[in-house]
């Protein structure tokens, strides 16, 4: 864990998170600042500053994140309609929080060229 990181905080239950699922390598909760009805953020438990920083012995870490986005799509009502799944890596990228993270944003039509802020 990270002391100064915002999601290890939320992840070790000492910041307030609206947490929507967890198990042993990932966590996911509402984004604070929702851009559609709904939007959470899937992250794993170990503080990974960045896509540029996943090894080659995590891709099963990355195909985790992206099956749980699709099941918690489901739960959360959007998975018929469809939603984007967002993640923005480093300063160019749009990347604010240093904690690798997946945006699943959905229950509304985006366009094409829509960032997460
Ligand atoms: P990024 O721009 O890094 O891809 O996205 C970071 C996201 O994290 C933003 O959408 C922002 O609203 C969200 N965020 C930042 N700090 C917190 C926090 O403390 N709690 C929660 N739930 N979301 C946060
Ligand atoms: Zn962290």
């Amino acid at each position: 864990m990270n002391q100064d990181c915002p999601f290890c905080q939320i992840i070790a239950g000492e910041r307030p998170g609206r947490i929507v699922y967890r198990d042993e390598t990932i966590t996911a909760f509402w984004d604070r600042a929702p851009i559609a009805p709904v939007h959470i953020l899937i992250v794993p438990n170990a503080h990974i500053v960045s896509l540029n920083d996943v090894t080659e012995d995590q891709q099963e870490l990355l195909g985790h994140l992206l099956l749980a986005a699709r099941k918690i799509a489901q739960d959360q009502g959007v998975h018929d309609n469809g939603y984007r799944l967002l993640l923005n890596t480093g300063a160019n990228g749009g990347q604010t929080v240093f904690h690798l993270h997946l945006h699943l944003i959905g229950g509304k039509r985006f366009p094409l060229d829509m960032a997460t802020r």
